[in-house]
């Protein structure tokens, strides 16, 4: 199960006012902005990755002249997404993009064993791989991906590399919340942190079976798919989030399209048609109550991924699987969501509804 964070990531959107730039990894994407800046006439000094006054007042002149394109307030940890989306309005800039430049951090708790790390190592860069060959996404350099088998420990961990300045909120809740022990593998992404439970299960230590290792891979690609995303259309911990969000379109469809990624990297094999019939067999959901759904849980503990996943899959059958990026990409360059839909898949979200509606009809 992958689990996105839409609802408590609105609730840390008010503790989270300002950050310092003290990690090593926000130095690519600082570079990146550094040289965009430069540039583009406004002088940020050297492109040397470190936040200094004038850096900060060269991306605030940037941010005055150019309000159309505001994010949120430019910061070391907003770098990436203003260096991002400054290559989205203006490709020539793409070439900072800071990719290349640092590989995925990992930081594996003790408890797993050698064998498993291995794993979770090699998984995570054949999953990178996987996003930049298959889908264009250029990904890396600002995510930590964390991992253990025992909730404190994993407690511990994400506590060091939280991505925001406060500990104000509830680690272990959030924990509690969306690890799912009994299950072999589940996570959940923020803003450059992936979170990996590893279940109780594997906790002997052994390796991963097949079905294990697949249910690895499809949790890995989709809470990067959800990195992606933050990337490119912006952090959501951040004062203009709720705003953000709804200009992003309806949470099912990120949802949904990181679900049609997992599955395909997950069964590569089996036809969309297929994939669609399962999906439509497992909808418990009419096209309102997926609008409206704000996360998980609910009457039906599985009808929020369900829907999601079944329109997921419709649209990846309409545009096929690159329409995600596209999708983002339009939307993290300024263009409205429903826009960005109709000219993504071809039709209005509001007939999109009603085709989900139905197809959803047995
Ligand atoms: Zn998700």
């Amino acid at each position: 199960m992958r689990i996105l964070l839409p609802v408590i990531l609105l609730i840390l959107a008010l503790v989270i006012v300002s950050v310092s730039p003290s990690n090593a990894q926000l130095k690519p994407p600082i570079k990146c902005l550094q040289n965009q800046l430069n540039e583009l006439g406004f002088d940020a000094g050297d492109a040397d990755g470190l936040w200094v006054a004038k850096t900060e007042k060269a991306a605030q002149n940037y941010q005055d002249k150019n309000p159309s394109i505001k994010i949120q307030a430019v910061s070391a940890e907003s770098a990436i997404n203003w260096c991002r989306r400054i290559g989205l309005t203006n490709p020539k800039l793409q070439k900072f993009w800071p990719s290349k430049e640092v590989p995925l951090k990992l930081k594996l708790s003790n408890n797993l064993s050698k064998s498993q790390i291995k794993t979770l190592q090699k998984e995570s860069q054949r999953t990178l791989k996987y996003l930049n060959s298959k889908l264009g996404f250029d990904l890396a350099g600002s995510i930590t991906i964390v991992s253990s088998n025992e909730q404190q420990e994993l407690e511990k961990l994400v506590r060091t590399e939280w991505p925001y300045p406060t500990t104000e909120v509830n680690i272990k809740t959030i924990i509690n919340s969306y690890c799912y022990w009994n299950y072999p593998i589940s996570g959940f992404a923020f803003d450059g942190l992936v979170v990996l439970c590893v279940g109780e299960e594997l906790s002997s230590g052994r390796s991963f079976s097949k079905k294990e290792l697949r249910e690895l891979r499809q949790t890995l690609v989709h809470e990067m798919a959800h990195e992606a995303h933050f990337q490119l259309t912006g952090y959501y911990g951040n004062e203009h989030s709720a705003i953000m969000y709804r200009n992003r379109g309806p949470k099912w469809l990120f949802e949904g399209l990181a679900y049609a990624i997992d599955y395909q990297y997950g069964f590569p094999n089996v036809s969309i048609k297929r994939k669609v019939e399962y999906f439509k067999e497992r909808n418990r959901m009419n096209s309102t109550q997926l609008r409206d759904s704000a996360e998980w849980g609910g009457t039906h503990p599985n009808a929020f991924s369900d829907g999601a996943s079944f329109a997921g899959h419709l649209l990846y059958r309409r545009a096929g699987l690159h329409s995600f990026r596209k999708y983002i990409e339009s939307v993290g360059s300024g263009d409205n969501s429903h826009v960005a839909f109709k000219q993504t898949f071809g039709l209005s979200l509001g007939d999109f509804y009603a085709e989900f509606d139905k197809l959803s009809e047995p």
